[in-house]
């Protein structure tokens, strides 16, 4: 399993919904949630990883609580409440970080990985996190959110940085 890297077609394609909970889609989760804690992030949608299906993990519980990943199907967005501005970095974007505004609090409703329907809510880290992912499921990654202005500067800086190809995150 590799994350993809900005801009990857796969990143900019809205996702299908998930059908049908098999086994197969069990063991994608799985590797899922091994991946992001190696590349050491607190969400990963399934377009980073090449598979456009609404499914995402994330765990922002502080890493000395031990793991608590979440996995989210088909989430939606059913209330968002303020604005809060804060600096979001991405996976498929290494080494490139930007203040995004955002709604400050969301209301989330999903499955979860057995089917069961779940309602999350909150701000801070858990509000941004849902709302990164959840996008990242629509075909949206955070520097499409970007001004005109800093998205120029952003595409300049990252023709220098960005890695060549789709990389293995190495840790
Ligand atoms: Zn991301």
């Amino acid at each position: 399993m590799k994350i993809l890297i900005y801009p990857h077609e796969i990143l900019s394609t809205k996702a299908e919904p998930v059908r049908e909970i098999n086994g197969q889609l069990q063991s994608f989760i799985d590797k899922m949630i091994a991946k992001m804690y190696k590349a050491e992030g607190v969400g990963l949608a399934a377009n980073q990883v090449g598979a456009p299906i609404q499914v995402m993990v994330m765990d922002v519980t502080p890493s000395e609580e031990g793991p608590h990943p979440v996995v989210l199907l088909n989430p939606v967005i059913t209330e968002t409440e303020g604005t809060a501005t804060h600096e979001e970095g991405c996976l498929s974007v290494p080494n490139y970080s930007a203040k995004i505004t955002r709604p400050a609090r969301v209301e989330v409703k999903a499955y979860d990985r057995h089917g069961r329907e779940i309602r999350l809510e909150g701000e801070g880290l858990l509000s941004r996190c849902l709302q990164h992912e959840i996008d990242h499921l629509q075909g949206i990654c955070f520097v499409d959110r970007l001004s005109p202005l800093k998205k120029s500067l952003f595409r300049k800086k990252w023709a220098k940085i960005r890695p060549l190809e789709e990389e293995e995150v190495k840790k």
